[in-house]
């Protein structure tokens, strides 16, 4: 279907984005990679009146890594984040949930500022966000506003994010070398969009499982963390058992709606099994 009309800016600064989005009061979009906000449009799901290119802001596209944590820019694409030979080390769990995100052509332009603003349930990166308890950075006429992953994802498709803000970065603390982690995803084709997957991390002290963060996409919709199955697990014996445990609880904790992929129990089920592969994968993982 033909797009609807629309008038279009490609401004060179985050001032004049932020400005141009304020002026136009909720009229006006930004668009990133397009990957998501192009279908909108032919689906007539959205009709803003003014896009908002922001490519040019080259400000948006870093990825840094410090002793505090890793920053990552709105304008970052999938690809960039694959091909950072250095994220590998600094967010393991970051880099194996981007593995499953869509094809290459999709990755080559979808960008972390559009994933986290479009706010799919079943989509990897606000899921990894909410497990691991990062900052969503939005700039808006008064200024920057930090906004915790778990705060932002308010249902399918909404966020606490105003017209008027555009997102500028996420940040995540930093990545202890003891952590160990699992990602798990079950989608009906390779690059299909998550029917349920699990974000599993934590560390071993004295073969005890510690800080434990169970994450969860595709079970409701927002991104969630499942804190009954996390206390499942938090303090027990590293055994078989208590990831089994943990599994049904997490298995137990969700009650996700019947939808054209799968219905609510069949999802139900399947986050037990990934949350307890996820947790296996993080037991034999070794540490490098
Ligand atoms: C066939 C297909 C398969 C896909 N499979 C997956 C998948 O498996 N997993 C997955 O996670 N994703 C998947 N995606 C989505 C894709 O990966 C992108 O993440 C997604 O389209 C959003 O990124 P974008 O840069 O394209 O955003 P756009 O489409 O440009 O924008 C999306 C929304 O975000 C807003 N926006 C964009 N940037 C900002 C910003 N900086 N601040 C505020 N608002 C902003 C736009 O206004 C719009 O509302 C798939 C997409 C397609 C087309």
């Amino acid at each position: 279907m033909k797009l609807p009309s629309f008038d279009y800016a490609c401004p060179a600064t985050i001032a004049e984005a932020v400005a141009l989005l304020a002026a136009h009061g909720g009229e006006a979009k930004p668009i990133a990679g397009g990957q998501s906000l192009v279908p909108m449009l032919a689906f007539r799901l959205a009709a803003p009146t003014l896009l908002v290119d922001l490519r040019k802001l080259s400000e948006l596209r870093q990825i840094t890594i410090t002793d505090a944590g890793i920053t990552l820019g709105a304008m970052v694409r999938w690809r960039d984040i694959l091909q950072d030979p250095r994220l590998g080390q600094a967010h393991s769990l970051l880099v194996a949930a981007v593995e499953h995100i869509a094809h290459y052509q999709i990755r080559n332009r979808g960008t972390v500022g559009g994933s986290l603003a479009h706010a799919d349930p079943a989509a990897e990166l606000p899921g990894i966000a909410v497990t691991c308890e990062a900052d969503i950075v939005a700039l808006g006429r008064e200024g920057p506003r930090v906004i915790a992953a778990g705060d932002f994802f308010r249902g399918t498709l909404i966020t606490a994010l105003r017209p008027e803000e555009i997102i500028t970065e996420i940040r995540f603390p930093a990545w202890p070398r003891q952590r160990r982690f699992g990602f798990r995803e079950f989608a009906r084709r390779r690059g299909d969009f998550a029917v349920a997957a699990a974000a599993v991390m934590f560390e071993p002290v004295a073969q005890k499982f510690q800080n434990v963060r169970i994450g969860a996409i595709g079970v409701s919709d927002a991104p969630m963390r499942i804190v009954a199955a996390e206390r499942a697990l938090e303090g027990r014996d590293m055994t078989a058992a208590a990831i089994a445990g943990c599994a049904a609880a997490a298995s137990a904790a969700v009650a996700p709606a019947d939808d054209i992929h799968a219905s609510g129990a069949y999802r139900k089920t399947l986050i037990g099994v990934m949350v307890e592969r996820a947790l296996r994968d993080a037991m034999n993982r070794t540490i490098v």
